[in-house]
């Protein structure tokens, strides 16, 4: 029986495994209206750069060009050998952060992320471009956190050594599984040793911060074999590790019925990974961050939440001030405090915008103050498993047991499960209730009562 404080008896971690939203966003994604278009973008940066123009900012670009499909993708992204089309898209992209940069003055960049697809489908050159247009237009911040999403397999040194260059700190790949009959059911051949060596030069280069993610719920994974890919994690020693759900929603995704159902771990099999990954990496001296995230105990985000400084955004865990998020490409979203838009999701659609030379948000939404008292409330929770009663008051003018008075009392069965605790002044997530506090937040969502019973919109929160 494991020793550490997150062992959940199996009985609670089977009731609690429903579907949810994993809050990179509240409200969630599906409550975005699309009517919610240009003009409304515009307006919401206007009153943006107005109300927190001392606010920092974030910076996101969408790559989605990648060169081979793994069936259990979930992201947004093509296939392609088009490099004309590729072309093409570097030049929209590049116009849509010179459109935003000419609306937002004298804001340094705290964070820059870039996120695909592949961005190192991009070569040197591509790459050099368009980090370049960024330059250009905004000040980066010396200390900012600036990182990639590499995919091994595709990932030249001289593309690493580009990307030192340029000021990438922070590094970021998927693994997976490095068990080969599991990767050939998936369609990604990634040998141990290509991810080493890429590592190895990586560290060399000086970037400070490897994040590596692994999922389980994948065909023919098993314990014997997670295991040892779990071992060869622990030779390659990531400083952050996300342990992601393979979420099987081939309604959403159609290529994911390349993955025969038959071969996928049962949910009871699943649960089984999951607890030996835990008990595997807290053995080998990471932290248990919250959600799907797990960082080294002298990493910059173990550090952070023990502060009560950590923050999350749609890039994940970020240990950056309160920023704001403006971000370029197909299907990407921007976070203004009070607004989010998203851009198309089709990248033709994106295209066909971008042309027009205008900017090219296709829905969102500007939030109520309801809404901001609630993303507040599942910020803190998610961030720092703890929210003290009093300073929701005084930042958002109520009484805390009043105004959630029908959502304690949703807690009620969550705290007698030990998940976490209703305190007088605070709540206080358990050590256990950090592997649930999806189901901790979806207590605090006005938007879920609202969901059709049998329709699918979230993946299961285990
Ligand atoms: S490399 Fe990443 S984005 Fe591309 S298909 Fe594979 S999982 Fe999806």
């Amino acid at each position: 029986m494991p020793q550490h404080p997150y062992v959940l008896p199996r009985e609670i971690l089977e009731r609690y495994n429903t579907s949810g939203p994993r809050y990179t966003s509240y409200p969630t994604a599906p409550e975005w209206s699309d009517a919610f278009g240009r003009e409304d973008a515009l307006r919401a940066i206007a009153e943006n750069q107005e109300s927190r123009k001392d606010t920092p900012l974030s910076l996101y670009v969408h790559l989605p060009f990648c060169h081979k499909l793994c069936y259990y993708c979930g992201c947004n992204m093509l296939v392609t050998k088009q490099q004309d089309l590729v072309e093409r898209y570097l030049d929209a992209v590049i116009r849509e952060i010179d459109l935003t940069a000419k609306l937002i003055r004298h804001r340094p960049v705290v964070q820059i992320h870039w996120g695909g697809g592949t961005p190192t489908y991009l070569n040197s050159e591509q790459l050099s471009r368009l980090y370049g247009a960024i330059a250009e237009r905004f000040t980066i911040d010396p200390e900012a956190e600036v990182s990639i999403e590499v995919h091994p397999p595709v990932t030249t040194f001289e593309q690493l050594e580009t990307l030192a260059k340029l000021g990438f700190n922070r590094l970021s790949m998927g693994i997976q599984d490095f068990d080969p009959e599991v990767q050939q059911a998936v369609n990604r051949i990634q040998p141990f040793e290509q991810t080493q060596a890429l590592i190895e030069k990586a560290r060399e280069l000086g970037f400070v911060s490897i994040n590596t993610d692994l999922m389980y719920g994948l065909p023919f994974q098993n314990a014997t074999r997670f295991g040892e890919t779990l071992e060869k994690i622990h030779r390659l020693r990531p400083d952050r590790i996300a342990l992601f759900n393979y979420a099987h929603v081939p309604w959403l995704k159609p290529h994911q019925n390349l993955i025969k159902e038959e071969t996928l771990p049962t949910p009871e099999e699943k649960i089984a990974l999951f607890e030996l990954a835990i008990d595997s990496l807290l053995a080998h001296g990471y932290r248990y961050i919250g959600m799907d995230h797990f960082a080294l105990e002298e990493n910059e985000l173990s550090k952070a939440q023990a502060d009560r400084t950590l923050r999350r955004n749609f890039m994940g865990y970020t240990t950056r001030a309160d920023s704001d998020l403006y971000s370029f490409g197909v299907s990407s979203i921007s976070d203004l405090d009070a607004v989010y838009y998203q851009n198309p999701r089709k990248l033709m659609d994106y295209l066909t915008a971008m042309e027009t030379d205008e900017l090219p948000a296709s829905r969102g939404m500007r939030l109520s103050a309801d809404d901001r008292l609630r993303r507040d409330v599942i910020n803190r929770l998610i961030g720092h498993c703890y929210l003290d009663k009093a300073e929701l008051e005084t930042l958002h003018g109520i009484e805390f047991d009043a105004y959630f008075g029908a959502e304690l009392e949703k807690l009620q069965p969550l705290a007698e499960d030990g998940l976490l605790t209703i305190e007088t002044d605070a709540l206080k997530v358990t050590p256990r209730g950090q592997l649930l506090l999806r189901n901790i937040c979806m207590a605090f969502d006005a938007y879920l009562g609202e969901q059709v019973p049998g329709t699918r919109k979230f993946s299961r929160t285990l």
